[in-house]
């Protein structure tokens, strides 16, 4: 099916996910992570009202950045090491997995000489895996009051990629222990900057289960682009 289809098509699944669950559609962002398909795909996503795109690797984000209009939006969803932290600040409107103290309070330097503000996400390693990046649950709330100090990023809230699952349902309770973890940390005041903090969770196979569970931003590839293989 051409992107513009998919695109199609995805939109009215979160519509019906979000109407069963009682939410607001308008509620859930829609990210076309176009990591590996070039420049052209994402103008064909743009070309049916897609602007917000989701990359994983810098050098590639760079270059896809140069060759599209400044409609096509960014939010790194990748690993990001603190040595090039500057090329995302400088590229991105959300940077979604902030890891550490060290990427923070580099991201911040470089945003202070840009002049500029970058919303983020903190990512949790939601199923503690020991291969994954994000950091612990339990170490959610004392890293988030320590971000407080860096005044040029705007935390808004947590982003999660849970363990491989053979079937969507099989997310669902990762989904929801993010979803409980950012009402505890909401609670006590931890996102002082957003009004209502968002939570970034599920991907193709899983996005209406994330939706029933309050995800607020879904990171959707290959659903919309085809397989990356
Ligand atoms: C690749 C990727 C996605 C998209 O995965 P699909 O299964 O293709 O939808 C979402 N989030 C992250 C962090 C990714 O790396």
């Amino acid at each position: 099916m051409a992107i513009r289809d998919n695109i199609l098509l995805i939109r009215e699944k979160i519509y019906a996910a979000a109407e069963k669950a009682g939410r607001d559609p308008k509620k859930v962002k829609l990210v076309a992570v176009s990591k590996h398909f070039p420049a052209e795909a994402i103008k064909e996503a743009m070309a049916a009202d897609q602007f917000v795109f989701g990359e994983n690797y810098i050098q590639e984000l760079q270059s896809k950045r140069e060759q599209l209009p400044t409609e096509a939006i960014f939010h790194f969803i990748g690993h990001l090491q603190s040595n090039k932290a500057k090329i995302a600040a400088e590229t991105c409107q959300m940077i979604e997995t902030v890891d550490s103290l060290k990427l923070a309070r580099s991201l911040n330097n470089h945003l202070k000489t840009l002049g500029k503000t970058v919303d983020v996400l903190l990512q949790i390693n939601i199923g503690n895996e020991p291969q994954k990046a994000g950091i612990k649950a339990d170490d959610s709330e004392k890293i988030l009051s320590q971000l407080h100090e860096f005044e040029k990023i705007r935390v808004c809230g947590l982003m999660a990629m849970p363990p491989l699952a053979t079937t969507p349902d099989a997310s669902r309770p990762y989904f929801r222990n993010l979803r409980k973890l950012s009402e505890r940390l909401s609670a006590k005041q931890l996102f002082p900057k957003v009004a209502q903090p968002e939570l970034s969770m599920g991907m193709s196979a899983d996005y209406h289960i994330a939706i029933a569970e309050g995800a607020t931003i879904i990171r959707v590839g290959s659903a919309i682009f085809g397989s990356r293989e």
